[in-house]
């Protein structure tokens, strides 16, 4: 396995150059502290690969990755490497690694995205069902000044000039 410690990519053997600086590989890599390094987990993209390397340098905790096949220049070029990218961390900072990772999937659950659409959606509906039952109330007015306010005026001017009437 080829290693650009600058970028903290690896490579195929075969690769003698780092694709993304040019930088020479070297063999048999380590971290900063020279400790031996352990597979975490395999991603689809070097998006997700550098997002787990911020999350876990966050803690301290030295990231390298292994893009497989072509490299990097094919993840760049078809927006995702078909093999994906090997997370590697050294040994002993493995568990802590793995407990950081699981705690970054309980902080973003499925289940809250889905909730929060779930509560969109009802004040959606509540919103809906608010303009409908103004709607009617407006109606309910109408009606009742069409077939109560208007007899019951009429009513009113009628005995009014009734009483006019017998005045004179
Ligand atoms: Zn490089």
């Amino acid at each position: 396995m080829s290693w650009c410690l600058k970028c903290n990519i690896g490579y195929e053997d075969h690769v003698k150059k780092c694709p993304s600086c040019q930088g020479k590989l070297v063999n048999n890599p380590e971290t900063e502290k020279g400790e031996d390094i352990t597979k975490l987990c395999n991603v689809a993209s070097l998006q997700d690969a550098h997002m787990i390397k911020s999350l876990l340098g966050a803690s301290n905790i030295p990231v390298l990755f292994k893009s497989k096949g072509s490299g990097e220049y094919l993840q760049i070029i078809a927006g995702a490497n078909y093999q994906g990218f090997d997370i590697y961390v050294p040994v002993s900072s493995l568990n802590e690694a793995r407990e950081i990772m699981t705690k970054a999937d309980e902080d973003i659950p499925m289940e809250d995205v889905e909730n929060v659409e779930a509560d969109m959606e009802a004040v959606q509906l509540n919103a809906l069902d608010t303009n409908v039952k103004q709607r009617n109330r407006l109606m309910l007015y109408i009606i009742f000044i069409l077939f109560i306010g208007i007899p019951l005026v009429s009513a009113f001017i009628w005995y009014i000039m009734n009483m006019m009437d017998n005045k004179l």
